[in-house]
């Protein structure tokens, strides 16, 4: 694996924000036309594969002081922490990371009025195993958390927590088969707390662990240490002194995550905004029972058509019961949920859906509001993100939303909200193709708000070394979609065979940056390193005239059999060798410039089908691709085609272009091969730039 090419997606992404955003409002148009039509929580039609999702309810009271207990940026683990300014003036900014064996200052920024803020944890501490994040501001912001794992196969999200506790409860958690509970605690004082964990199953009560935590240091307690094989079990924390409580689940081997902060105080009224059974969703509601005598819990179930009566149950002391809200509101796309209890309680949601490829999870709401805020939120390639609105009141609510983006605030949408319905919103609407979005939900009376992030997988980078040890050592990459389904397409690009041809290589390693959500690309960006020192076409002997090559050969010999080797293993079925010429074949039909080459006239089909795609991006005829037949022996086309059976193609530039558009034409017939293949990239419009 090269590292760190996880980690650093998002961001890269943040930055170029402001050109991609101008290319996406043309492209998202349609997808986000899509994304409203489908359900919101549903597995049709949708801008993403909804590969992971994660979920937080809103924050209704900004803070100048917020922790988050979870972390992680070691073994692929990817944590952001995600900042809202929703206030009128600027907010400087400041993050401290604990990793319990030390405290280290993160970035510190000023943050302009109604405008939101993305940090990769790991650019200050790559590779800490536990990290939580102290969030100081000296005027009130939003902080919220989100975590991906296994090149985005999950993720997680929770809000932070603006003020530490000595009791906290934690409704959901299971250490059934395929699931594992995490208990997080951060002590983010200077005093050494005594904690005690006790767990609350449907079986009663059961005493977990006791320890002393010290100062800036945090804990992870895997549930199943005291109660395995529980499938439902509950959690309350107690401390001597005040602690941060998340809690954070995976199941079936990670394919799926989720995570919420705990809740200080049990409640005799909750709302849980987000819920869907329609399309294989999945909605569980969790109530925990932590008091000494027996609670009647009573559900409602409120859809856009109206409220529908839920389950209800009395809840022995110190359990915790699980309903399914399928048993009561079957195939219903949207629904919210109200939990009575005649004594306090705490109530969490999880949702599953594809499968369970993904799962989201968050602890109810007390108290609806009339201001919320949402800090995260994303509408960038490969992002999804939606804003849900629960209205548990007897009046109808006018509701208005507003978006912050790096790029300042954007008015969102305003409607009427009838009383005991729900209605979802498609960030993408309003603001399409933006990496960073924050959202204020405003109402005229009091309303619950949650938000729900859905998204592709990334792709896997895993880094080869051809002719090591040897002065032609060179670089190749196997980007693996993040699927990793067997039989998917594999496409291989070989740049920089002559290494007096630039746009070759450069083009080449601009494609190790693809997000591949689909098949696979080997690359060998600088297949001939000593020449493209030297600048000149070789240096022993032409490469593109050493193939197949010989194993154990010298120099260039032995580099071309190591190429067929890498084609070979790798199972190609495609190859593409980029290479450049000085004169348009339009001009000089013996010049080679703007054309795709091949060995043999019967695979010309897909060269004429790739031209004609690329051609559509240029504008001057002379400039245009054509295919050309030239069959060339001992070439890397010519043998692969031959010896391994797959086809193979040359793509001349022409240099009369200048580099930067010589890089965008080949690209422009590498995508054109790809989208044949059926190989996807999710970044072609960074990549075309
Ligand atoms: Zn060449």
């Amino acid at each position: 694996m090269r590292s760190g090419r996880m980690k650093t997606g998002r961001l890269y992404s943040c930055a170029i924000c402001v050109l991609l955003c101008a290319v996406l409002t043309v492209l998202a148009a349609p997808l986000s036309i899509r994304a409203a039509q489908a359900s919101p929580t549903g597995t049709g039609a949708t801008a993403t594969t909804r590969a992971w999702a994660h979920d937080a309810a809103g924050v209704s009271v900004p803070s100048r002081t917020w922790y988050l207990a979870e972390g992680c940026t070691a073994q692929g683990f990817e944590t952001w922490v995600l900042v809202q300014n929703p206030g009128a003036e600027a907010a400087n900014v400041k993050l401290t990371y604990m990793t319990g064996k030390a405290v280290s200052a993160g970035p510190s920024f000023a943050l302009a009025p109604s405008s939101r803020k993305t940090v990769n944890v790991s650019e200050t501490l790559p590779d800490a195993a536990e990290v939580s994040t102290l969030v100081e501001s000296d005027n009130p912001v939003v902080v919220e958390r989100a975590m991906y794992g296994s090149a985005r196969r999950w993720a997680t999200d929770a809000a932070g927590v603006t003020e530490p506790g000595t009791d906290w409860y934690l409704a959901e958690g299971s250490t059934g088969t395929g699931f594992e509970t995490w208990v997080l605690v951060q002590n983010p004082g200077v005093a050494t707390a005594n904690v005690t964990l006790t767990y609350m199953t449907d079986k009663g009560e059961r005493a977990g662990p006791s320890f002393k935590l010290s100062p800036f240091t945090r804990k992870t307690i895997n549930v199943a240490d005291a109660v395995p094989g529980a499938w439902s079990v509950s959690t309350r924390v107690q401390s001597s002194s005040p602690l941060v409580v998340e809690r954070a689940m995976y199941g079936d081997g990670r394919t799926w995550a989720h995570a919420s902060g705990a809740v200080r105080e049990p409640a005799t009224a909750w709302d849980l905004a987000e819920g869907s059974t329609a399309g294989g969703n999945q909605t569980w509601v969790l109530v925990q029972n932590p008091q000494t005598q027996k609670a009647l819990v009573e559900l409602t179930y409120m859809t856009p058509k109206g409220p529908v009566q839920g389950q209800a149950a009395w809840l022995a002391p110190h359990s915790r019961q699980t309903f399914f809200a399928s048993d009561v509101v079957p195939d219903a796309w949207e629904v919210s949920t109200h939990v009575k209890s005649n004594r306090p309680v705490v109530v969490e949601r999880a949702m599953y859906g594809a499968g369970r490829q993904w799962a989201t999870g968050a602890a109810g709401v007390t108290e609806p509001g009339t201001d919320w805020y949402l800090a995260e939120g994303s509408t960038g390639v490969g992002f999804e993100t939606w804003v849900l609105v629960q209205n548990p009141g007897a009046s109808t609510a006018s509701v208005t939303l507003t978006f912050m983006t790096d790029e300042g605030m954007r008015d969102g949408l305003s409607f009427k909200l009838p009383p005991f319905t729900r209605k979802t919103l498609n960030v993408a609407d309003t603001v399409p193709g933006a990496w960073s979005v924050s959202t204020r939900v405003r109402s005229s009376c009091p309303v619950v708000v949650e938000r729900a992030v859905y998204g592709d997988r990334r792709s896997t980078v895993e880094e080869l070394t051809l002719m090591k040890g040897n002065a032609f050592e060179t670089a190749a990459y196997v980007l693996t979609s993040g699927g990793g389904s067997t039989g998917a397409p594999t496409l291989m690009v070989i740049g920089g065979v002559h290494g007096d041809e630039d746009a070759g290589y450069r083009s080449a390693e601009k494609l190790t940056r693809a997000l591949v959500s689909k098949g696979r690309l080997v690359l060998v960006p600088r297949a001939n390193r000593p020449a493209i020192a030297a600048h000149t076409r070789y240096l022993n002997k032409d490469l593109n005239r050493c193939f197949p090559g010989v194993a154990g050969g010298a120099n260039e010999d032995r580099l071309a059999w190591e190429i067929m080797e890498l084609a070979r293993t790798s199972d190609i079925d495609l190859l593409l060798n980029l290479h450049s010429a000085d004169q348009f074949n339009l001009l000089d039909p013996s010049a080679l410039g703007q054309t795709i080459v091949l060995d043999d006239a019967a695979i010309v089909g897909a060269a004429d089908k790739a031209a004609a795609q690329a051609n559509l991006s240029i504008g001057d005829p002379v400039e245009r691709f054509a295919s050309l037949v030239k069959p060339i022996p001992t070439s890397a086309t010519y043998e692969v085609y031959y010896r391994q059976g797959k086809p193979a193609y040359g793509i001349e530039a022409c240099t009369k272009l200048g580099l930067d558009r010589e890089c965008l034409d080949e690209l422009l017939v590498i995508k054109a091969f790809a989208d044949q293949l059926g190989v996807v990239v999710d970044n072609w419009d960074e990549l075309l730039r």
